[in-house]
C-alpha cells in the first residue's frame, strides 16, 4: 500500500504514520524527520537546510528528492510506504510519481487530513516530542503518563524551534500557498480521500482504516 498523509502542519500526519505504520506494517517516510535528523548530525545537507527551516519555509526540491529517492530504493519500502509531509509542492508530487513509474508502481491513496486554522495554532503550540525516539506528544490533548518524560523510552520531552507562534504563521501561509493546491492535483487523479481531522485520535484512525478498505 503506497500512501501519502497530506494535511497542513499540526494536521496530525505523524500522529497518524504510527498507526498506519504498525496496521499495514509499512515504513513512515517523514520528509521533516529525515530533515531534522541531518540538521542536528551537522551533515552538508542538514547545514543547507537548517536556516530555511528555522524561518518555516520550505527546503529545495532537489534537497528534499534526493533523500527521498534514495529512501523509497531501500527494501523495506516494497510491499508499501506512508509518506508524511512529503510531497509539499506540485514539482515534488511529478517528481514522486516519475520515480515510482520507472519501478511499476503508483500513489493508491492521498488521505487528506482537514483540521481548520485556530485548531492548528492550539496543537502545535502544545506539541512536544521525544528528544530520544521523536515520539509525538501533545501537554493537552495527548499527554505522557509522567509530565515531561517519553512514555516508550523515559527520556525527555522537547518543542520543536519552529512550533514557535510567528514561524507558525509563515508556516501556515506557505501551506497555503504550495502545498494546499496539492488536493487539486490528487482529487483529479481520483486518489484523494479527504478525513476529517477532528475529535480523539482513535476516530481519525478508524475513519482513515475506514477509507482504505473502499
Ligand atoms: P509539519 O509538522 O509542519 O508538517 P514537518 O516536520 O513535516 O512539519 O516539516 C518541518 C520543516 O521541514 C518544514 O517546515 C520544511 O522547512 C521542511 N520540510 C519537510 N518536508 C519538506 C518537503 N517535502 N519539502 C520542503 N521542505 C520540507
Ligand atoms: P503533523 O505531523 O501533521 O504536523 P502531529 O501528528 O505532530 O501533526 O500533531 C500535531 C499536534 O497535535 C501533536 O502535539 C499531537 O499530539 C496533536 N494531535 C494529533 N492528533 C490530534 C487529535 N486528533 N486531537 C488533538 N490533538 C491531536
Ligand atoms: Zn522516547
Amino acid at each position: 500500500m503506497n500512501l501519502i498523509l497530506f494535511g497542513p502542519p499540526g494536521a496530525g500526519k505523524g500522529t497518524q504514520a504510527q498507526f498506519l505504520v504498525e496496521t499495514y506494517r509499512i515504513p513512515q517516510i517523514s520528509t521533516g524527520d529525515m530533515l531534522r535528523t541531518a540538521v542536528k548530525a551537522g551533515t552538508p545537507l542538514g547545514v543547507k537546510a537548517q536556516e530555511i527551516m528555522i524561518q518555516g519555509g520550505l527546503v529545495s526540491d532537489d534537497i528534499v528528492l534526493g533523500i527521498v529517492a534514495e529512501r523509497l530504493a531501500q527494501d523495506d519500502c516494497a510491499a508499501g510506504f506512508v509518506l508524511d509531509g512529503f510531497p509539499r509542492t506540485i514539482p515534488q508530487a511529478d517528481a514522486l510519481s516519475a520515480i515510482l513509474k520507472q519501478v511499476g508502481r503508483a500513489i493508491d491513496h492521498v488521505i487528506s487530513l482537514e483540521v481548520d486554522g485556530e485548531e492548528i495554532v492550539k496543537r502545535l503550540s502544545g506539541r512536544r516530542s521525544c528528544s530520544s525516539c521523536g515520539k509525538g506528544y501533545h501537554l493537552a490533548f495527548d499527554p505522557p503518563l509522567r509530565a515531561g518524560v517519553c512514555d516508550v523510552c523515559g527520556s525527555g520531552l522537547v518543542q520543536r524551534a519552529d512550533d514557535q507562534e510567528e514561524t507558525v504563521r509563515n508556516r501556515l501561509l506557505v501551506y497555503e500557498q504550495q502545498t494546499a493546491p496539492l488536493k487539486d492535483y490528487y482529487r483529479s487523479r481520483q486518489v484523494l480521500c479527504s478525513i476529517p481531522g477532528i475529535g480523539p485520535i482513535v476516530e481519525i484512525q478508524q475513519r482513515i482504516a475506514a477509507a482504505l478498505v473502499e
